[in-house]
C-alpha cells in the first residue's frame, strides 16, 4: 500500500517519512487510534516503504519488485501476526485468508476478521505459540529487502503472552521493525508500551472521508457527504453503511421501477406513501442512491460490469439496462436532480414521488418520443 492510498492522516504520514529520511525511525512502533482511522493501512504503507528498492521522499516507488510483493501482501520480509482461533494454529497457517481480508479492505475490524475466520462464537487470540513463532521469524535474516517488518494487528489480543515478546521488542535483530497496532495503548501491557514509539491517528475528517468514498466506491458527492457525517471519521463504518444501504435501497428501487414500468398506479401510490413516511433525510438519501444507480447504469451500458460493484448491483443493472435505453438515462438523471432540489425545499414527498412515478413510466415505455420536463407537483 502506498502512503497516498492511506485516507487522510497527512501529519502522521509526514512524521513517519521525516523519521525515515533522518534514519530516526524507532524499531518498535505502536500505532493507536479509533476504529476506521487507518492504523493497519498506515502500517502497510510504512512496511512497503521499508522494503521498497527505490523509496522517494514522499512515498514508495510503487513499481519495484519489493513494492509489487508488498502490494500483494506476499513480501517474504513483511510478517503479520493477528488474532487466530485454536492454540495449535499459527498465523502463517491462515495467511491466505488474511490476504483475502486485506485485499477486500485494510480498514477491517475484529468483527470482519472473525467472519473471515468463520469463527461463530469461538474466541480469537494471539497465543503463546504464535509469540514464539514471531521470535523465530524475526531471528531469520531478511530474504530480499534491507529491512524485516513485523506487523502485529489487534495487539490487545496479546494479553499476558506479550511478555514473551518483551526482549524482542526492546532489542530486535538488526534492521528489524515491529509495528504494533491497537485502538488504545492502555489495553496493552505497560512494559510493552514503554518500549515503543507511539503514533496516534485521529478520526478522518469528514471532507476527506467523503472524497475517499467517492473515489473508492463510486459514491455520489451528496451521498458520500451524508455517509461521512454519520460515520464520524470511521472509514470502515462509512464503507459498511454504503454497502448495507445499497443492499436495502436496491430492493426498494427495483420494486419502484417495476411498478412504474407496469403502470401499476395503485402500487406506485402505496410506494409513494411509504417513501413519504420515511422522512426527509431518507428520501434525499434514496434519490442520491438512485442518482448513483443511474451513473452506474450509464457506465454499465458504455463499459460493461465494473469490478467495484457487488452482485446485487450488477443484477439490478443488467435487468434495467435492457429496459431503459441509453438515450433516456440523461433524462432520468435530470428528473432525479430536480426531485432532490424540490425535496430540499420541503415539497410534499408523496406527491413528488407519485408524480415522478408517472414521469418514470413514460421514460421506461417511450422509445422515441421526448419526455416533457418534470413540472413542480
Ligand atoms: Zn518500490
Amino acid at each position: 500500500m502506498l502512503f497516498k492510498e492511506v485516507i487522510g492522516q497527512a501529519p502522521a504520514k509526514q512524521e513517519l517519512l521525516n523519521k525515515c529520511a533522518q534514519d530516526h525511525l524507532g524499531h518498535a512502533q505502536l500505532f493507536c487510534g479509533p476504529e476506521g482511522s487507518g492504523k493497519l493501512s498506515m502500517a502497510l504503507a510504512l512496511a512497503q516503504y521499508l522494503v521498497c528498492e527505490n523509496p522517494q521522499a514522499s512515498d514508495s516507488c510503487g513499481t519495484c519488485a519489493g513494492c509489487t510483493k508488498a502490494q500483494k501482501h506476499i513480501h517474504p520480509d513483511i510478517h503479520f501476526s493477528f488474532p487466530i482461533i485454536g492454540n495449535d494454529v499459527l498465523c502463517s497457517d491462515v495467511l491466505k485468508t488474511w490476504r483475502e481480508a486485506l485485499h477486500q479492505s485494510p480498514y477491517l475490524n475484529m468483527e470482519d476478521w472473525l467472519q473471515f475466520l468463520k469463527a461463530d462464537n469461538r474466541q480469537a487470540n494471539i497465543h503463546k505459540k504464535e509469540c514464539v513463532d514471531i521470535i523465530r521469524k524475526l531471528s531469520l535474516k531478511a530474504y530480499e529487502a534491507r529491512h524485516k517488518v513485523l506487523i502485529i494487528w489487534q495487539a490487545e489480543y496479546l494479553g499476558k503472552e506479550g511478555n514473551v515478546l518483551l526482549k524482542t521488542i526492546e532489542e530486535p535483530t538488526p534492521n528489524t521493525f515491529i509495528i504494533l497496532i491497537a485502538q488504545q495503548s492502555g489495553s496493552l501491557l505497560p512494559t510493552i508500551v514503554s518500549r515503543t514509539h507511539q503514533l496516534l491517528l485521529k478520526p478522518i475528517d469528514s471532507p476527506t472521508l467523503a472524497a475517499a468514498l467517492q473515489e473508492k466506491l463510486t459514491c455520489s458527492p451528496s451521498r458520500s457527504e451524508a455517509l461521512a457525517w454519520q460515520a464520524k471519521g470511521n472509514f470502515r463504518k462509512a464503507r459498511q453503511m454504503f454497502f448495507d444501504e445499497t443492499e436495502a435501497w436496491s430492493k426498494v428501487l427495483d420494486d419502484w421501477l417495476s411498478f412504474c414500468y407496469q403502470h401499476n398506479l395503485a402500487a406506485c401510490l402505496q410506494w409513494s406513501s411509504q417513501m413519504h413516511a420515511r422522512g426527509r433525510e431518507k428520501q434525499k438519501n434514496f434519490v442520491s442512491f438512485t442518482l448513483d444507480f443511474v451513473q452506474s447504469l450509464l457506465n454499465y451500458q458504455m463499459l460493461g460490469a465494473q469490478a467495484r460493484l457487488n452482485n446485487t448491483q450488477i443484477e439490478l443493472l443488467k435487468k434495467w439496462a435492457n429496459i431503459l435505453p441509453l438515450q433516456r438515462i440523461g433524462q432520468l438523471n435530470a428528473l432525479l436532480n430536480k426531485s432532490f432540489f424540490y425535496l430540499e425545499r420541503n415539497i410534499h414527498a408523496k406527491i413528488l414521488f407519485f408524480n415522478l412515478s408517472l414521469q418514470l413510466h413514460k421514460l421506461l415505455q417511450t422509445k422515441h418520443k421526448s419526455v416533457e420536463n418534470m413540472s413542480q407537483p
